[in-house]
């Protein structure tokens, strides 16, 4: 299937040109801070500027607006640019109260992207996502993790450098792989299951982290094997999905089991059972079932198989 000709996943695919080659550029990124068109995104305690309504949209700052925080913020980075303008992200988790900032972009609130992001424009989602995903990476690598020392950014906010002279390490933007499958039988039906700490009725499709030394496909059998018991046939590549809640890519497959008996990891998963594509789509949608959120790529999985039967 080639799904990444379809619609991308939410959070995927802004429209966005990184330029990363001008990163490096100091007296670029410099006059790109000073431009009356640019964009300004904070980014506070992990939450985003959002005006709020039944059609959020994403907020930013001018340059103008913006004015004494670029000169105090601790962590910025360039994004790329969108709309022809500059797009900035840039760090203001050390205010105690971030709504003075909120107040220069009228009726912009702080909010979870995971409460709007069904709802955003889907390139001013990911816009935001990545700004998430960046000031979250700042924030969890202030200091080397060879030697110790503080560490500071360089390159526009996409690598961090060592501080202490003979180390010197560089650190990257980091996000971690983990991998998410729908498991079918080759026909009618397919494993959902649901853990204790979801919200209550969500059942989704498993997924797990990849470890050292697994290739996806490792990783795919291994998760299903651990929790649910289930031996797989092929796996098959489907999409990927940035997910910076708080640091992940989701890569998704479709994988078709050669067992049917489940056997379950009751430490990780509260229950697991075989659905038919009949029962998925009379989905009662309240707190005894309901499936994945509308913005994450379980539900573009389900939807999708659904879709083929
Ligand atoms: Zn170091």
């Amino acid at each position: 299937m080639a799904a990444e000709t379809l619609q991308p996943n939410f959070y995927a695919s802004a429209a966005v040109d990184r330029l990363g080659h001008l990163r490096r550029d100091e007296q670029w990124i410099a006059q790109r801070l000073a431009d009356p068109t640019t964009r300004i995104l904070p980014v506070w305690r992990t939450h985003n500027l959002v005006i709020a309504g039944s059609m959020p949209s994403a907020a930013w700052l001018s340059v103008e607006r913006a004015g004494h925080l670029l000169g105090e913020v601790r962590e910025f980075a360039f994004l790329g640019f969108h709309e022809s303008v500059a797009h900035f992200a840039i760090e203001v988790s050390y205010l105690e109260d971030p709504a003075p900032v909120a107040g220069l972009a009228e009726a912009a609130a702080f909010t979870d992207l995971r409460t709007v992001g069904p709802l955003l424009e889907r390139n001013q989602g990911a816009l935001l996502a990545y700004a998430r995903g960046m000031m979250h990476w700042h924030a969890r690598h202030r200091f080397c993790g060879v030697c110790g020392h503080p560490t500071e950014s360089r390159e526009a906010g996409h690598v961090r450098r060592c501080t202490n002279e003979s180390c010197g390490a560089q650190h990257f933007p980091r996000t971690d792989p983990a991998v998410i499958m729908l498991v079918h039988d080759g026909g009618d039906r397919c494993v959902l299951g649901r853990q204790k700490i979801w919200p209550p009725g969500m059942h989704s499709v498993l997924a797990g982290f990849v470890e050292p030394g697994e290739s996806l496909e490792d990783a795919v059998r291994r998760e299903v094997a651990e929790e649910v018991g289930i031996a797989l046939a092929e796996v098959t590549y489907h999409s990927s999905q940035p997910w910076p809640f708080p640091a992940s890519i989701m890569l998704g497959f479709m994988a078709r089991a050669t067992t049917t008996d489940l056997n379950l990891a009751t430490d990780e998963i509260e229950t697991a059972r075989w659905y038919t594509r009949a029962e998925l789509r009379a989905s009662p949608e309240n707190e005894v079932f309901r499936l994945p959120r509308r913005d994450s790529i379980a539900r573009r999985l389900v939807d999708d198989w659904l879709a083929e039967g």
